[in-house]
């Protein structure tokens, strides 16, 4: 089984130090068959992220690996945007006339305070804020999938315990049927396999419902935020992949998908 992993951070990002040129090595060492890298960047001077991403660094490292690896290891060229249904105007400006393979969207913050405060500030409502959070993201925003759908579980699990799909199904469904309706997809984000949430982001019955209501592009991401990372929770990633109804994975070039089969 080729394994396409669409999520990883390096040093570009403000929250890893993982070096661009060793995640290569590592994915080669694993015979991973291709990575995209989706380093964090955000306009919003109050995103943690803010400031850190130099685009000439980042692409001429991308271009460097693509040269010294290319013969073992297809690299592409992505970025995770930062609530970018926020701002749009700004997004626009600082990302005209650069290329990109791929391009995740997330929502890590809500009126500009973290996800684990928002726990803190309203623990009744933090679940459905950020699902009505995401249904902004996925209506406005200019992006290929959205990234890691449930996030807010691996903040409030510890505090709040996991939601039940059933409590948010409404708000769920419209996310979906937007995304369909969009052409956005979904990733299967196996970060929470590795960490205290014991799940993969988001849960098996988010990618079900997205798969029945016609949606199509579906890519898996470790979102590795170190070398020994790179490729992690590929294999049960595929199996829900399957249960959820899914005969391939999607890739992308130019921010094209690709569907490659799985079997
Ligand atoms: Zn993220
Ligand atoms: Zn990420």
């Amino acid at each position: 089984m080729l394994v396409y992993d669409y999520h990883h951070h390096t040093n570009n990002s403000f929250d890893s130090k993982a070096i661009m040129k060793e995640v290569c090595e590592q994915a080669i060492e694993r015979g991973i068959h291709e990575v995209c890298f989706t380093e964090h960047f955000s306009v919003n001077p109050k995103a943690s992220t803010y400031g850190h991403m130099n685009f000439e660094r980042y692409f001429s490292e991308i271009a460097a690996c693509q040269k010294q690896y290319g013969d073992e290891l297809s690299i592409k060229k992505g970025i995770e945007l930062c609530e970018p249904h926020l701002l749009r105007d700004q997004y626009k400006k600082e990302l005209a006339g650069k290329h990109f393979d791929f391009i995740l969207g997330s929502v890590h913050n809500i009126d500009n305070y973290k996800l684990r405060e928002v726990i803190k500030r309203e623990p009744e409502t933090a679940y459905s804020h950020y699902f009505s959070e995401v249904f902004e993201l996925v209506s406005y925003a200019d992006i290929d999938v959205i990234a890691h759908l449930d996030l807010m579980k691996r903040y409030a699990h510890p505090i709040l315990g996991y939601y039940r799909y059933e409590d948010h199904a409404s708000i769920i469904e419209k996310i979906l049927t937007k995304a369909v309706e969009r052409h956005i997809g979904i990733e299967i984000n196996t970060s929470g396999l590795r960490g205290g949430v014991g799940e993969t982001l988001p849960s098996l019955d988010i990618v079900r419902r997205y798969r029945e209501l016609g949606g199509e592009i579906l890519t898996i991401g470790s979102d590795s935020h170190k070398v020994q990372d790179v490729g992690a929770g590929f294999e049960e990633a595929i199996q829900i992949a399957k249960d959820c109804g899914f005969d391939h994975i999607t890739v992308f070039s130019n921010r094209v998908p690709e569907w490659i089969k799985i079997d």
